[in-house]
């Protein structure tokens, strides 16, 4: 029979893989909460309409990525592709706005997009996102994009570039569009056919096509900041002020739109070093017409991002995470009745402690030590035992001492 393994462009994080995704977990979390962010936990399915008209028929996620299946009473689920749909949904569904003005939200878990697998993605993969809604301030927006240099700088990102844009609104979207179509209008026959569909159906859309020989012709697109309202204009520019303000260097990409049909307003990407090649590690937007479309036509104006951790942590390379214990109990066949009472003495008193339970020979007991990290180990000696007492080794400076099984947790550092 063949061996079952894990489901393509799945991961399993064996030990110290673990451990430095929730050492990255940990971090997040601490400079989300100095932003004064507090997380939301949304389930990992929901009714595949959330994502249909949150994220967009059109999009890629919408019409190539997902992972949708009937459930055994014939509703269609669909395991979510991103955060911000679920964030929405639970911001209407508990009334969020009548709890307070502004709302700052952080997520945190794994999503789901059937993608070609490559380095860094994958089919199920853990975001990180924040999502601030009820304020229309382009501050917000400043907030945002600084929080996430902020987390960048943090966990030690190098070649940090951010790009921004802004995609207007329903206002001055028209005239941009049409700009496009008149742009794109002779074009036609030397595009792809996802081009060819989009510039029917949603042309700014095709500004995301990933096809080479589109390259040439989509450069020709106008600039949107060239069709900016009164309104969105003068938000555009207290951005861009802000991020001067902050000593943050930024460029102008006016082809940027996002994957997402919902973005307002201001669009970002923060890029860094992958390697060895430029990457795009984060992404987010304004949002301020989406939460209307699960709320009776009711909006609050939103801005969000997210970035995926194993990106992350692809980006910061193959740094060593060893797990360690405090101390490793050694028994002896004739000691073996104090290995139980042993480690639940040091357990009590606040100390990580594991031992070999098959009480194998000394020499293998303290190897595993050894492979454990352990910081100590406690030796129960057959003559020490019998007098309550046993050898603490302290296993960095490899000193050694005769001390009370009752006073050993006390002594460990
Ligand atoms: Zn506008
Ligand atoms: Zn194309």
């Amino acid at each position: 029979m063949e061996a079952i393994t894990a489901v393509r462009g799945t991961n399993d994080l064996v030990y110290a893989q673990a451990a430095r995704m929730l050492a990255l977990e940990n971090t997040l979390r601490g400079i989300a909460h100095k932003y004064g962010y507090e997380e939301i936990r949304t389930p990992v399915f929901e009714h595949t309409e959330l994502f249909t008209r949150g994220i967009g028929e059109d999009t890629d996620i919408v019409s190539k990525e997902m992972f949708t299946f009937q459930d055994r009473g014939e509703r269609s689920l669909t395991l979510r592709p991103e955060g911000t749909a679920s964030m929405v949904r639970a911001f209407v569904e508990h009334h969020l706005f009548a709890e307070r003005g502004i709302n700052k939200i952080f997520y945190t878990g794994a999503m789901y997009r059937a993608e070609r697998p490559q380095k860094g993605r994958y089919r199920e993969f853990h975001q990180f996102g924040v999502e601030v809604i009820g304020s229309p301030s382009p501050l917000v927006d400043a907030e945002i994009i600084l929080f996430n240099l902020d987390v960048f700088k943090t966990l030690g990102l190098s070649g940090l570039t951010l790009t921004i844009n802004s995609v207007g609104c329903p206002k001055c979207n028209p005239a941009y569009l049409a700009a496009l179509r008149e742009t794109f209008k002779n074009d036609l026959p030397s595009l792809c056919e996802t081009c060819r569909t989009r510039y029917d159906k949603n042309v700014l859309r095709m500004l995301d096509c990933k096809v080479e020989s589109c390259q040439p012709i989509l450069a020709k697109a106008p600039a949107f900041s060239d069709h900016l309202c009164d309104e969105c204009k003068p938000h555009f520019e207290t951005v861009k002020q802000e991020l001067a303000n902050a000593g943050i260097q930024f460029t102008v990409n006016p082809r940027l739109v996002r994957g997402l049909d919902y973005y307002t307003k201001t669009a970002f990407e923060i890029s860094a070093n992958m390697l060895g090649a430029q990457n795009a590690v984060c992404g987010g937007g304004r949002y301020d017409n989406l939460i209307g479309v699960f709320n009776n036509g009711k909006s609050f104006p939103a801005m969000g991002s997210a970035f995926g951790l194993e990106r992350i942590l692809l980006a910061l390379g193959d740094a060593e995470t060893k797990n360690t214990i405090d101390v490793f109990v050694v028994a002896f066949k004739e000691t073996a009745d104090k290995l139980m009472p042993t480690l639940s003495m040091l357990r009590a008193a606040g100390r990580s402690a594991n031992a070999d339970y098959n009480v194998s020979s000394i020499k293998s007991q303290l190897k595993t030590a050894d492979k454990l990290g352990a910081k100590y180990t406690l030796i129960l000696g057959p003559e020490e035992a019998a007098a309550g007492e046993c050898m603490l080794r302290n296993m960095t400076d490899k000193t050694e001492k005769r001390v009370k099984i009752a006073d050993a947790a006390g002594m460990i550092v």
